[in-house]
């Protein structure tokens, strides 16, 4: 069935409120369903937590409910495998925050040029802290790993692998499915993929893909800010060392020692963010009622009339991938950031500036970009105002 844009459109209060901005954003964060709000007012109405006395266990059913939702939503081994974070960042820090004790000065880690600064610092404070090598692998012109380059920087060292799966500057999408076996040939590492930019966009499967962690947050997703989700192999999310320790991570404590709980509860100490979980829970239930290829489809279709009429501008540089609905670009005689003040003066919302990945805005030779994110709510109405605002903003700056 076609993708029913105007239907999917009103699911989201923010269309029906007035004068709120074209909204170009969502790589950002997503805007929110009405679901979202509901399930948050239904939440707060019933009080208690989870997991800590027998009043509460509509709660608690819910809140684990919301892990079989994430197991069946990203195919994972079992609920046991889903990990309950803060956002992808934290994710992406329980991984190498858990994994230090197992380096030493002779490993090495490999990441790209082109990685969010949430997989990118993590990874050089775990070189740092553990004497091993950072390598860096540059990103082809196209904003593709070339896997001769990756092959050769692979050997008996490498010991982790940390990928993002979509660019959140370009949109790019790394052919995970043919990077990993390469991984496995030349290396015993264990591969981390950032899929920030990825769970929004396309059905992930864990059966097959044979990642070792995976970190993405639930505010990309149409769900709650304050929550994300570290998922992978149980043999390799097994091997992670706490981060935090407290409540709920022990089965039993005494004035010498603590037994730690069994995954996934051993890296979620303390309260956590219930409100976020149960709220998830509601909007994954809603989500599931959307073909995610048709949206997909429909987004990356006006994406790529956006690159085509930027593609008349005669000083516009494009930064973009064919199938994506990320995209940057820059006019060459022109401030990014005046150009961003002029269009959200006329109400346009778009991202500009490093978008957290220094490291790429250097390789491209950047100093910044603006950024333009679609989602499956955007229409074409919106995409004819930020060209309309875009003029405007031209011919004052021309
Ligand atoms: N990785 C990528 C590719 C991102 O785009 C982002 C956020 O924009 C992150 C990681 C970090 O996500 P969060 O700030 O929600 O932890």
């Amino acid at each position: 069935m076609p993708f029913d844009n105007v239907k999917f459109r009103q699911q989201f209060p923010y269309f029906q409120q007035e004068n709120t901005a074209v909204y170009l954003d969502s790589a950002a964060t997503t805007l929110k369903p009405q679901v979202l709000i509901d399930a948050t007012t239904d939440f707060y109405l019933l009080g208690g937590s989870v997991h800590r006395s027998q009043y509460e266990e509509k709660q608690t059913a819910l809140y684990e409910q919301a892990r079989t939702q994430v197991k069946e939503l990203i195919h994972a081994e079992s609920e046991n495998a889903v990990i309950w974070t803060s956002g992808c960042t934290h994710g992406i820090n329980l991984v190498a925050n858990g994994l230090l004790h197992q380096f030493c000065p002779q490993d090495e880690i490999i990441i790209t040029t082109a990685e969010h600064h949430a997989n990118f610092v993590p990874w050089q404070q775990l070189a740092k802290k553990s004497g091993a090598k950072l390598v860096i692998l540059p990103v082809e012109k196209d904003g593709m790993i070339d896997e001769q380059a990756l092959a050769q920087v692979l050997n008996s060292r490498t010991k982790l692998v940390a990928l993002n799966w979509v660019s959140n500057i370009t949109g790019t999408k790394q052919s995970i499915a043919s990077l990993i076996p390469l991984i496995r040939q030349k290396s015993t590492a264990l591969v981390l993929v950032d899929a920030a930019q990825a769970i929004c966009h396309f059905p992930i499967d864990l059966q097959t893909a044979d990642i070792d962690f995976i970190s993405f947050s639930a505010h990309k997703f149409y769900g709650p800010t304050g929550l994300g989700v570290l998922s992978g192999k149980l043999t390799a999310l097994e091997q992670l060392q706490p981060l935090m320790f407290g409540g709920k991570m022990v089965e039993q404590v005494s004035n010498s020692t603590s037994r730690f709980s069994k995954l996934p509860y051993r890296l979620e100490a303390g309260t956590p963010n219930t409100a976020a979980v149960i709220v998830f829970c509601a909007v994954l239930t809603w989500f599931r009622q959307w073909d995610q290829i048709a949206m997909e489809k429909y987004t990356q279709s006006l994406a790529k009339q956006i690159v085509t009429r930027l593609q008349n501008y005669a000083l516009c540089r494009i930064f973009s991938s064919p199938q994506s609905s990320i995209l940057s670009f820059v006019f060459e005689h022109i401030e990014n950031s005046d150009l961003a003040t002029l269009l959200a003066e006329q109400n346009i919302a778009i991202r500009v500036g490093k978008h957290c990945a220094e490291p790429y805005i250097n390789h491209l030779n950047l100093q910044g970009t603006l950024r333009i994110s679609l989602a499956p709510y955007n229409n074409q109405q919106d995409i004819d105002n930020f060209f309309t605002a875009l003029d405007k903003a031209l011919s004052l700056l021309e």
